[in-house]
């Protein structure tokens, strides 16, 4: 059925042909054990408790323990671990202590490391290979007491000048690099619960199969012989039946002590500590995740937070999601979606991502696949067509620099809806689709906001923006806060609802519409009606949607997983343009969110008071944000206000908002002049670079005619992509 057939059997035919299955998936289960001859190795600085929780471990399993300092080094060397240290010094120890475990074979063993294996790299690769690693990740300052408790006085590295700190510090990223699975232990945690943890880790480790995922729309009797993977998610989209890609049994709930220990930690550990709980290691091993996750969330972001979150006016605060590259909130998820498509592609197998756009999508997709490395440059790109007259002139010029390489823009002479049916023609041709699988080994693909891999990143801002309120003081960890965000398809309000399901203490989340206000309507009638309801151009652009797409997964989610309901209601919109839900379902749905809308006068009235009243400048998105929560939040917790793009890439609504009149022509003095005015945000470095650049440079314009985009689709393909044979 559908959109994605044609390409998605392209797909199939390609990966059967080329590459079966990343072999990776089934190397352990047996039955008789959890582990089969697999040993479980347990990782960690000093003190993290891996002798005792290991001994706990071990018993529980029914399988032997291997103390590295008792039952190796000490039987080695004959002599104490600390006397040999004295003897020898540290660089020594780490060396002998290396070639010890080199030497050393168990199987089926529960095996406590030392704290400074994981310095020497060969004798690593020997234990890893062995098992599996797991990584007992305690927060440094309770190393620290534990050590003083005990009077540990001398562990390798040690010496004058350099304090336990700087020691766990420099080690960390050594455990960091091998860990197969991280058991994050809360502050006062205890050993048994620790090795409760370690067991449940194993666990899943094991059970692939019960992280798969299943459509909003699935059958589930016929979806469970079925089994799709993270990595199958990620390239194909939407599912066969038209549905979106759910995780078949939810999200992991994270409990109290696990988030404070995320208070502490920067954005990109955050992520990581997060996104690994939500990807099984065996889809993307923890080592790549953190490659991934530390490149999307670097210095290609003009603020080190990433997603800081700032005080505006009395319990309101905005979360700042425009730092990145593009300027708008979908950096958040393309800076890393690409990265894990391109991770989760088969092997051989070309991808050229095909975007029809009229908004903030184009640039924030270009820049994302622009940044992707070696070899996947040549077998993962972009192609966008925007409409030329329908696109801002900032957004023009966003998009016309990239021209070449695998991530490029196409201006086209007509408008967005030409573009997007010229597309579905293209996937939909199986001829088309067929000669560029054939000819080229190419599958077209999509990268539009219902994949799962653009969806997920977003829980980690979610639940950032709580974390650093509660860094920050303004509440104390299981205190509530609403978080009101500007929502067109919802993907960014869903994220919301995920964050609170995984354990963020977040109350409501408020979604805040334009003029174009379905959802709003939806939320306070149950009936979601497009008849007789022209889609109307509004400042505030990325929200004017009519058709939320993923307003799918939440009625799904409200409705404990209802595929046949899903399936029913949108099937109906589908054919009658309409649906409608009943209590009590609608009575869920509205103790989960609440929805307002806003109107294009007060939209530029909020951005003027604000700027009035803080020198706060906000984007035509916040400020519907800021409108609805006015109205909507009762003011007896934070609320905070999703900022989704940066004021300078609406500069004319905002100009008219702010009622400045001798609007300069050229979009980087348009910049200059809001920078000038506004106190705060500071300008987009980014922006204003990428404006500097483009702004000289013309771009070509093609033609409105089917053909001549398919000829840019060949070009492309043709000089990005190795040819087959
Ligand atoms: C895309 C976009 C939105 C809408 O986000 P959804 O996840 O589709 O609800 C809001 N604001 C800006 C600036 C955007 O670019």
């Amino acid at each position: 059925m559908g959109l994605l057939s044609a390409s998605q059997l392209a797909l199939r035919a390609v990966r059967c042909y080329l590459s079966p299955f990343p072999a990776s998936k089934s190397w352990l289960c047996t039955k008789a054990s959890l582990l089969g001859d697999q040993n479980i190795l347990l990782m960690g600085p000093p003190g993290a408790g891996k002798t005792t929780v290991g001994r706990i471990v071990a018993h529980r399993l029914g399988l032997p323990v291997v103390d590295v300092d008792d039952d190796v080094l000490e039987k080695t060397w004959r002599m104490p671990v600390a006397a040999k240290l004295a003897a020898i010094g540290g660089e020594r120890f780490l060396e002998e202590e290396g070639q010890a475990l080199c030497n050393f074979s168990a199987s089926g063993c529960v095996v406590s490391l030392s704290g400074s294996n994981p310095l020497h790299t060969a004798s690593m690769h020997h234990l890893k290979e062995s098992g599996l690693v797991i990584y007992l990740d305690v927060d440094s300052e309770d190393i620290i007491q534990r050590l003083t408790r005990m009077k540990v006085n001398r562990i390798v590295g040690q010496e004058a000048g350099v304090s336990m700190r700087d020691i766990l510090r420099y080690r960390k990223q050594f455990y960091e690099k091998w860990l197969d699975l991280r058991v994050l232990c809360g502050t006062g945690d205890t050993v048994e619960e620790v090795a409760e943890k370690v067991l449940k880790a194993v666990e899943r480790y094991q059970n692939h199969a019960a992280e798969t995922y299943v459509s909003t729309r699935s059958d589930s009797e016929a979806s469970s012989n079925h089994k799709t993977y993270f990595s199958d998610v990620v390239v194909e989209g939407l599912a066969t039946d038209g549905g979106l890609y759910v995780p078949r049994n939810g999200f992991p709930n994270i409990d109290a002590r696990e988030w404070l220990r995320l208070i502490e930690m920067s954005y990109p550990e955050r992520a990581l500590v997060l996104l690994e709980k939500c990807i099984h290691p065996l889809d993307v091993s923890a080592l790549d995740l953190r490659t991934m996750i530390f490149k999307a969330y670097g210095s290609n972001f003009a603020s080190e937070s990433v997603a800081p979150v700032k005080h505006l006016i009395r319990n309101q605060y905005v979360q700042e999601l425009f730092h990145g590259p593009t300027a708008s909130f979908k950096d958040l998820a393309l800076q890393l979606m690409p990265q894990l498509f391109a991770y989760c592609l088969p092997q051989m197998c070309n991808y050229l991502i095909l975007v029809a756009t009229s908004g903030d999508t184009g640039s924030a997709v270009l820049s994302g696949f622009s940044r992707l490395s070696g070899a996947d440059t040549h077998r993962t790109g972009v192609l966008v067509f925007f409409p030329e007259e329908g696109v801002s002139e900032i957004q023009k010029l966003q998009m016309t620099s990239f021209k070449e390489g695998n991530a490029r823009a196409v201006s086209v002479r007509s408008d967005f809806d030409f573009c997007q049916r010229s597309l579905k023609r293209m996937f939909g041709e199986s001829g088309l689709t067929g000669h560029l699988a054939v000819e080229y080994a190419t599958v077209l693909s999509t990268a539009n906001s219902i994949n799962w891999a653009r969806l997920l990143p977003q829980v980690v801002y979610h639940s950032s923006a709580y974390l650093d309120l509660c860094r920050d003081g303004v509440i104390r960890f299981g205190e509530p806060i609403d978080v009101c965000i500007p929502s067109g398809n919802f993907g960014n309000a869903m994220s919301a609802v995920y964050a609170k399901r995984m354990g963020v203490p977040i109350r409501k989340v408020i979604c805040a519409s334009n003029h174009n206000r379905i959802i709003a309507d939806f939320i306070a009638t149950g009936e979601y009606d497009l008849r007789g309801r022209p889609l109307m151009l509004s400042h505030s652009p990325a929200i004017d949607i009519l058709k939320s797409s993923n307003l799918e997964r939440f009625i799904f989610h409200v409705s404990g997983g209802d595929s046949r309901l899903v399936k029913e209601l949108f099937t109906r919109l589908d054919r009658q343009q309409s649906f409608q839900v009943a209590e009590p379902l609608l009575g869920r749905i509205q103790q989960e969110v609440l929805a307002g809308w806003c109107s294009e006068d007060d939209c530029l009235a909020a951005i003027q008071s604000v700027h009035a009243q803080t020198g706060y400048l906000m984007d035509t998105h916040t400020a519907v944000a800021k409108v609805v929560a006015d109205r909507l939040q009762d003011g007896s917790c934070p609320a905070v206000l999703c900022s989704t793009a940066h004021y300078g890439k609406f500069a004319p609504a905002v100009f008219k908002a702010l009622q400045i009149q001798n609007i300069p022509e050229d979009p980087v003095e348009q910049l200059k002049k809001l920078g000038s005015t506004a106190s705060r945000p500071e300008t987009h470095r980014d922006m204003m670079r990428c404006l500097e650049d483009s702004g000289r440079r013309g771009h070509a314009v093609c033609q409105a005619e089917y053909g001549v985009l398919v000829e840019e689709v060949e070009n492309m393909i043709h000089d990005s992509f190795l040819k087959v044979m």
